[in-house]
């Protein structure tokens, strides 16, 4: 049997494949079962942060893998550590809790805000403001915190105390506050699943003030747009605002499963002894994995970031199809006059992997994308749009 049936057999029906098998890849180059390639725009959506077997960080994950794999969170490790101090200094701020995704990043959060809001205002502080469209994961807890209908539909009751406000409506949000007692606000600078939607900067700013005047943590859920995917570390770094948490997740590892609670210095110390855990949190693999990645974003790899990011919109921009271009860096959405999943499906068949974010088309690219690479696949995408605006 094939693998396409033995899958269909075997692993549970919650994922729609496209008709390709990935066998093996190097860079932005993923090659199939048949030896047919692609030139990858998704990165196993922002994981991939230097692409498919990247060789530096396949010599840092090794060089860890031969000398200390697991050892639960019962003892100290070295690498947790380093990743700990890489990610306060280089955010300012101050602790941080290690899980294995994004979900648990955001859960991690959302248990702090609660707690700092039942020490200082009262227990009754518990409602967490998030926003319509956005996604922070699929745990009961995190799907509640997710402002999207579709996904909460037979999988109730979720869990109580998320209040949804209308992304860049200020007024939404002080009319929750004045009528709600809330111990949070937990936003994506750039909604991913939602659509590729970028928040304001004036409504970051006004949102900050809003945080300060009731207290509130303010939540940001870095899990896609984290990690240099935007052009800066962290997207929230695009305006200036200080946030109290920042979770992450996604390209953290670079390919391995890890998840980061960053705390800044309102809830640095809202944790005690037995408050959260998490087996596999901080293992010395992922941790490796993701010291090899956060290393290398340094300033002068960013700037190449938001020089490939300007190379898409200008290639892009006037393409016939094309109704709107949006995103932050290697992070973009493209709205099609013509439905997406048949420019995806031209795509594969033309040897490119894009992936989808609503009704758009979505890229979200290694970031070491070499340019040739990224020109090429722009062309081909490009000229799928065009041809379809013909038809
Ligand atoms: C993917 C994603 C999550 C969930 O991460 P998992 O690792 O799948 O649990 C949460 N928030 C955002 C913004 C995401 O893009």
């Amino acid at each position: 049997m094939s693998i396409k049936q033995l899958d269909n057999i075997y692993v549970s029906n919650t994922y729609k494949r496209f008709p390709v098998c990935i066998k093996e890849g190097k860079g932005s180059i993923l090659k199939d079962d048949k030896g047919k390639e692609y030139i990858d725009l998704g990165s196993g959506i922002a994981v991939n942060t230097f692409g498919m077997c990247d060789e530096k960080w396949i010599e840092d994950v090794t060089n860890q893998l031969n000398k200390l794999t697991h050892t639960s969170n019962l003892y100290y490790t070295e690498p947790c550590v380093e990743l700990a101090k890489i990610l306060c200094e280089k955010t300012n701020m101050k602790k941080v809790f290690f899980s294995n995704s994004g979900a648990e990043a955001n859960e991690c959060a959302i248990k702090v805000a609660r707690k700092y809001a039942s020490i200082k205002k009262g227990e009754e502080y518990y409602n967490i403001i998030t926003l319509k469209g956005s996604f922070h994961g699929r745990t009961i807890t995190t799907l509640s915190a997710t402002g999207q209908d579709v996904f909460h539909t037979q999988f109730k009751p979720l869990t109580q105390g998320f209040l949804y406000a209308s992304p860049n409506n200020i007024e939404e949000i002080e009319n929750i506050l004045k009528n709600n007692k809330c111990a949070g606000i937990m936003i994506e600078i750039v909604q991913g699943e939602g659509g590729v939607n970028c928040l304001e900067e004036e409504y970051l700013k006004k949102l900050e003030n809003l945080a300060h005047k009731y207290d509130l943590v303010l939540i940001i859920d870095e899990v896609q747009t984290g990690n240099g995917r935007t052009g800066k570390l962290f997207s929230y770094m695009h305006s200036g605002i200080i946030p109290d948490i920042v979770t992450t997740a996604k390209g953290l590892g670079g390919g391995l499963p890890i998840g980061a609670t960053i705390l800044g210095d309102k809830v640095k110390d809202i944790y005690t002894y037995g408050d959260h855990g998490s087996t596999f949190g901080g293992n010395p693999i992922c941790c490796a994995g993701a010291i090899s990645v956060i290393k290398r974003l340094d300033e002068g790899f960013l700037k190449e970031v938001l020089e490939k990011s300007k190379i898409i919109y200008d290639m892009l921009k006037d393409t016939k199809g094309i109704t709107s271009i949006s995103g932050l860096g290697l992070m973009i959405g493209i709205e099609n006059q013509k439905d997406a999943d048949e420019i995806i499906n031209r795509c594969i068949e033309n040897g490119v992997l894009v992936l989808k974010a609503k009704n758009k088309i979505r890229l979200l690219p290694p970031l070491n994308i070499e340019k040739e690479n990224l020109i090429k696949a722009l062309e081909i995408l490009k000229k799928i749009c065009e041809e379809d605006e013909e038809e």
